[in-house]
Formats: structure tokens, sequence, C-alpha cells
């Protein structure tokens, strides 16, 4: 059984942020920092579909910090019309491992063809933004929709990241899907490369549909090691869910803030994994040690 106590504990432990590598606001040198002065223990850098954020980290990772190398993998699950999208976290894995580093590259290419495609859409409703503008704010790291917000922002058009996700914006009307990776494969990808699969915010329904109970059974039988239950985009009710599901299927449990720097509100370590599942996620890897 897991129980509220796995998430408490001694030593603050956030395995789920954004830097510059990906859409976040910090650069990963700032998010190492922030981190130990915040009081954390141990962080997990998890860029969108890239380790390109990895090194800076490491060099930068004060003393007394431990950091997890992860990724969240934008996945989808291809079992039901239409497909969903799902987050997948990686821990670990080893970044050289080609098969990953392939579907990683290719997912990467199908978010500049979708954002390009919904820059496309919102210009021909005449929207004053470019694509070379929202390139420039993802200045080289995994370009993603809340770069397409911050263009909104500055159009005028929204006053914040919150509110270019409305439906009327980037939320639905000018919603595109991605070529996503197979969420069977991507766990797959990353046990095969010593990592550790953990299901990103499973029951986040406020994003959008959420995929079935019957699925994250599957999915534990193909190598899922755990889902992420205390998260922002959960309600009280949907954590409860999680951990009842995980207990059920013997899944690891995790906390995490889903840091995004001032693209959202939540503080760096406002959720927290226990030390318990910590060890769980660091005695299964073999890709990468924790620094
Ligand atoms: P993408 O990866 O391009 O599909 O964009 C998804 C990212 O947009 C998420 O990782 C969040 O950073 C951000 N996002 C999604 N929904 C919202 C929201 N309602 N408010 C603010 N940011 C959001
Ligand atoms: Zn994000
Ligand atoms: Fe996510
Ligand atoms: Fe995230």
């Amino acid at each position: 059984m897991t129980s509220a106590a796995d998430n408490d504990g001694a030593g603050q432990i956030d395995l789920h942020t954004h830097s510059t590598a990906s859409d976040g606001t910090s650069t990963p040198q700032a998010l190492v920092r922030a981190a130990a002065e915040t009081g954390l223990r141990v962080v997990a850098i998890t860029d969108h579909d890239t380790t390109g954020g990895w090194a800076d980290a490491a060099r930068a990772r004060p003393a007394g910090l431990t950091l997890i190398r992860g990724a969240e993998i934008s996945c989808r699950w291809y079992g039901i019309e239409p497909s969903i999208p799902l987050h997948l976290l990686g821990y670990l894995f080893d970044p050289e491992d080609p098969p990953l580093v392939a579907e990683l590259a290719r997912v990467r290419a199908a978010r500049v063809v979708r954002g390009e495609r919904i820059v496309d859409l919102l210009r021909a409703d005449g929207v004053d933004i470019s694509w070379d503008e929202v390139l420039g704010y993802a200045a080289g790291g995994t370009v993603g929709r809340p770069h397409i917000a911050q263009a909104l922002i500055r159009a005028g058009l929204v006053g914040s990241t919150t509110e270019a996700f409305a439906p009327h914006w980037l939320g639905e009307r000018y919603r595109l899907p991605k070529d996503d990776i197979d969420v069977f494969t991507a766990v797959r990808l990353v046990r095969d490369a010593g990592g550790v699969p953990v299901f990103a915010h499973p029951r986040a329904t406020r994003r959008g549909r959420t995929v079935p109970d019957s699925l994250i059974v599957e999915l534990a039988a193909a190598g899922l090691a755990g889902l992420e239950a205390d998260h922002p985009d959960h309600s009280p009710d949907e954590r409860a869910h999680v951990r009842r599901l995980a207990a059920e299927l013997d899944l690891l449990v995790t906390g995490s803030s889903d840091f995004h720097g001032t693209h959202k509100t939540v503080r760096l370590g406002a959720y927290t994994t226990g030390p318990q599942m910590y060890e769980r996620i660091v005695d299964a890897a073999y890709g990468v040690p924790p620094l």
C-alpha cells in the first residue's frame, strides 16, 4: 500500500521541471540553483522531448543537490479514435541510446511542423505573429505552444499564458495534434535505454481527455514503473484515484511541481516525491546515475 506519508518525509524531492531547453523560462543553470535555494534535496530536469539541458544543469549543480536527468516524452495512445495525447516522464536513461535519440528527434521535428501550422491558422485569421518570432522565443530549445502563447501576449491579444490556452485560442480552436510517439513504444524505448518511465499527470482532466484505467493496467504490464499522483493539474479526488490505482498495480507514485518558470504560477517544490519512491526509481535505473 502507498499512503500520503510516501510523499512526505525529510528532504524535498521534485521530479518534474522544465527549463529553457523546452518551454520553461529558467535556464538549466538557474533551475538547479533555484532548486538548491528553495531547499530541494533532489530535482529532476524533464524538458519536453530533449536532453538538451542536461549538460548545463550538471555543470551548474550546487553541492548538496542531487540532479536526476530526465525528459518528458510526448506520447499518444492510438488504441482509440481520436487518439489521446499523454506525457511520459523518463528518468536516468542513456541519452545516447540510438533508437530513443531518433524518436526524440522525430517528435521534436513534428513539433516544428505542428507549431508552424498553428501559426499559419492564426495568421490566416489576421493574427499578426510570425513563425520566426515563435522560434526566437524557443531559442533553440524544444518548441511548444507556450512559445506561441508568448507571441500572442506580445501581440496584445491575451494577457497571460493561461489565457492563451483558453478554448478560443491554443486550448481548442487553434489546437492541432502532433505526430507523437506511441506510448507503448516510448515505455519500451525508455526501459531499453536503462531508464524508468513514469506516467505524468495521468488524470489531468482539466487539460483535456485522459486515458482509461484499463490502458494504465496494460502499460504497467508493458513496463511502466510509476504514476505521477501529486501534480498541480490534479484535483484532490484525481490524486487519490491515481494513488489507489498505483497501489493496485504495484506502481510507484510521485509528486512534482511541473515547474515552468514564469509560464506558470506553480513554485519549484510545490509538490514532492517521497524518499522511498525516489529510491525505487534510482534502483530501477541503469542508463545514467543521479549526479
Ligand atoms: P505542447 O507541448 O506544445 O503541446 O504544449 C503543452 C505545454 O503547454 C504544457 O507542457 C504546458 O507547459 C503548457 N500548457 C498546457 N496547458 C496549459 C494551460 N492551460 N495553461 C498554461 N500552460 C499550459
Ligand atoms: Zn510544458
Ligand atoms: Fe506534461
Ligand atoms: Fe511537464
